[in-house]
């Protein structure tokens, strides 16, 4: 008897099951939440599991996407973790870095009048989303909050990014005005919320995730190490887009990285970058550094360079 013929997809797939000895039974996932040695896993018909974890799995997170197997009364046990596309990682006490999530593709930063705009606290935002080849989108909350004058200011602030291509949505939470334009930029996409505290993250997810406070799905609440608690982050499918959340990626601080990589986080340097005469070239004093000729060109602003030394500073 003749073997059936298998399309190259399905021999890749067929030899990449017996390399990572996973079972023909196996299911694709998605990752909703991990509390410990258990994870709560989604199939594509969105059938939640609750499920061990093989060992030598590394670390998995909300995002990851998984083979698993389903066993009984919504049971399972997850055998492979595939290829992340990004992960966004948080610097721990030790100083070492922790994933949080995976396969993000976009951050959304949110700003306010109150409390004041961190303009070095928003870069540093944008060289993470940059870091990890993501799209980063500025939401301007509060704006029931400015007088004519101050809106104008907070504009002047604003159209520096909108000239570098970021997306910039002003609208205000509570008076719901201009969320609908906001809303439709989260379609088919997966993302995270970051800012300092107070201006108005919780309010926003709230609004985009309306059953974001009945955070505690039928399958967590019957088992005890499987209790939702506050900082356990969680995957939600909202009406409008999908979104990680928890209280360390809403307030994430940017990790370790060198003037390099922050240098290639602020796009205008990108191109200018390379052409300093000097490969260890700190920006400042360097003869001949192009990032300081374009500052006095104008095509980069004092108010990003000025982030960027800042971020450098801190290293
Ligand atoms: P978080 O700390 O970033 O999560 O901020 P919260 O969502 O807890 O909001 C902080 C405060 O700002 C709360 O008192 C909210 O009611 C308030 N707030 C949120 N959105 C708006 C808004 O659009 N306008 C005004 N005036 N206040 C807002
Ligand atoms: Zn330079």
């Amino acid at each position: 008897m003749s073997k059936p013929t298998l399309s190259k997809k399905q021999r890749r797939d067929q030899v990449r099951r017996q390399q990572a000895d996973v079972s023909d039974t196996a299911q694709r996932g998605l990752l909703i939440a991990h509390y410990g040695s258990r994870a709560e896993v989604e199939d594509t018909q969105k059938q939640r599991f609750l499920c061990q974890l093989r060992q030598n799995l590394g670390n998995l997170v909300c995002g990851d996407q998984l083979h698993f197997q389903p066993l009984a009364a919504n049971t399972g046990l997850v055998v492979e973790r595939l290829p992340r596309r990004n992960v966004l990682l948080r610097p721990d006490a030790q100083g070492k870095t922790k994933p949080i999530a995976a396969n993000i593709d976009q951050v959304i930063v949110v700003l306010a009048p109150q409390p004041t705009i961190n303009p070095v606290l928003l870069d540093s935002y944008l060289v993470l989303a940059e870091s990890l080849g993501i799209d980063a989108l500025i939401v301007l909350n509060k704006i029931d909050l400015l007088s004519a004058a101050e809106r104008v200011d907070c504009q002047r602030f604003l159209a520096t990014y909108q000239d570098l291509g970021y997306a910039i949505h002003t609208v205000s939470v509570k008076q719901q005005l201009n969320l609908a334009a906001l809303t439709q930029a989260l379609a088919q996409r997966v993302q995270v919320v970051v800012g300092q505290s107070g201006v108005g993250k919780s309010s926003l997810i709230n609004a985009l995730i309306p059953d974001h406070d009945i955070r505690v799905g039928p399958l967590t609440k019957t088992s005890n190490k499987g209790r939702h608690t506050t900082t356990t982050a969680r995957y939600y499918h909202g009406p409008y887009g999908d979104l990680i959340d928890s209280p360390g990626i809403r307030e994430l601080k940017l990790g370790q990285m060198n003037m390099q990589h922050i240098a290639q986080g602020f796009r205008e340097f990108q191109s200018v970058v390379d052409q300093c005469r000097f490969r260890d070239c700190k920006h400042t004093q360097d003869r001949d550094c192009a990032i300081v000729a374009a500052l006095q060109a104008g095509t980069i602003s004092a108010q990003r360079y000025d982030s960027f030394r800042k971020i450098c500073e801190k290293l």
